[in-house]
């Protein structure tokens, strides 16, 4: 059957086109172009960082793992409860993620399981803001910073999203974004990196562009860099979708507020709620469904809405409880799994009408 309602889906009726059309009219279409640095600049007003864009929010993570010179014999401290993208690059430098487990209304990376498992090895760790809600950053910075660990934040679900009044992605030494299709804002592949200094910011730059000395002609190289630079058609897009951000995100809290209103009385069915201290950009909207109360599982609840032409996802699956990840597993993660059973994501494109939400609240309340 097909989808009559998508998981997540962009939303490209601004000024995508246009910028497009003057990529092509002007002949600049790979990197280096005009739109880059105006992309930059605007994604920078919004977070209050300066920023680099690159292909992709996977290479984004992977760039601040070589910016912090870490390999093998070092641990960088991971959730469990994320993309695998936010583990990889730990190991594409040759160091050991370590996984810790998540908080039970956040989701997000559970500062007292840090706190453990950290040993004389712990160089970095990422919190990740999962599906758009903060990480508890205050707590993490005061069980890093004493101990010279660095933060580097897997901010690529939580473009927009403040925790404590600060953007997520600017509390550490490098904040990682993603535009790939389903996020909040999309280039159709792309990600920013933007950093605590301009000095490491030109360090980013410089390993997106093969560690190629600035400004020589005669290919001078100083580093071993990649080609990691976003050309200038992605940057038209994503200046286009950066000029619509506000909008977007209040179209999905709004979305977010209506499901948790519309539902609130259906017992067997939590929704994910801001903390006090936090604003949330809802990338992806999710319920927890408790089978204790009714019987019916997450598996019931997305079939239900699968025949109805409604996409979910489930939440992600524990990385450490992957067979790639499972000898990186130190201590039990029970809130992590306890998550992953109970937690589906649900319709939350900016574009999603009233209507559509309609039919998938109706499916929702079984
Ligand atoms: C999307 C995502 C990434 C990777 O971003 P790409 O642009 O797809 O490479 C990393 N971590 C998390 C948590 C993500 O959701």
């Amino acid at each position: 059957m097909s989808v009559a309602i998508p998981l997540a889906v962009p939303s490209l009726d601004g000024n995508e086109a246009r910028y497009l059309q003057e990529c092509i009219d002007g002949g600049w279409v790979a990197t280096g172009g005009p739109f880059v640095r105006r992309f930059e600049d605007a994604f920078a007003d919004v977070v209050g960082r300066p920023a680099v864009s690159v292909v992709n929010g996977t290479s984004a993570l992977h760039l601040a793992m070589v910016d912090q010179d870490i390999g093998p014999g070092d641990e960088v401290i991971v959730p469990t409860l994320t993309f695998i993208a936010t583990v990889n690059p730990v190991r594409y430098v040759g160091a050991t993620p370590v996984f810790a487990d998540v908080d039970p209304s956040t989701y997000t990376i559970d500062p007292a399981s840090v706190e453990r498992l950290i040993t004389d090895r712990t160089r970095v760790v990422i919190p990740v803001h999962l599906y758009g809600h903060p990480a508890d950053m205050p707590a993490l910075r005061a069980a890093c910073e004493p101990r010279g660990i660095a933060i580097v934040e897997d901010a690529t679900e939580a473009l927009g999203s403040r925790g404590h009044g600060v953007p997520c992605g600017t509390s550490g030494a490098c904040g990682a974004y993603s535009f790939n299709g389903n996020k909040v804002i999309t280039t159709g592949g792309g990600g920013m990196l933007v950093a605590d200094s301009s000095e490491r910011l030109e360090h980013l730059r410089h390993l997106t562009l093969q560690g190629r000395v600035p400004g020589s002609v005669e290919y001078l190289h100083d580093e071993v860099g990649f080609n990691a630079a976003m050309p200038n058609l992605a940057a038209a897009v994503g200046l286009a979708q950066i000029e619509r951000l506000t909008d977007l995100i209040e179209r999905r809290r709004a979305l977010a507020a209506r499901y948790t209103e519309a539902l609130a009385d259906v017992p067997d069915l939590r929704f994910c709620t801001e903390a006090p201290w936090a604003h949330a950009n809802f990338w992806l909207m999710s319920v927890l469904v408790d089978e204790r109360v009714a019987g019916r599982t997450r598996h019931h609840v997305a079939q239900a809405l699968s025949d109805a032409g409604i996409q979910t996802r489930p939440f992600f699956h524990p990385v450490a409880d992957l067979d790639l990840y499972r000898s990186c597993l130190r201590e039990e993660t029970p809130v992590a799994r306890d998550l992953h059973a109970r937690g589906l994501s649900i319709p939350s494109s900016a574009s999603l009408t009233r209507e559509g939400q309609d039919r998938v609240i109706a499916v929702l309340r079984g």
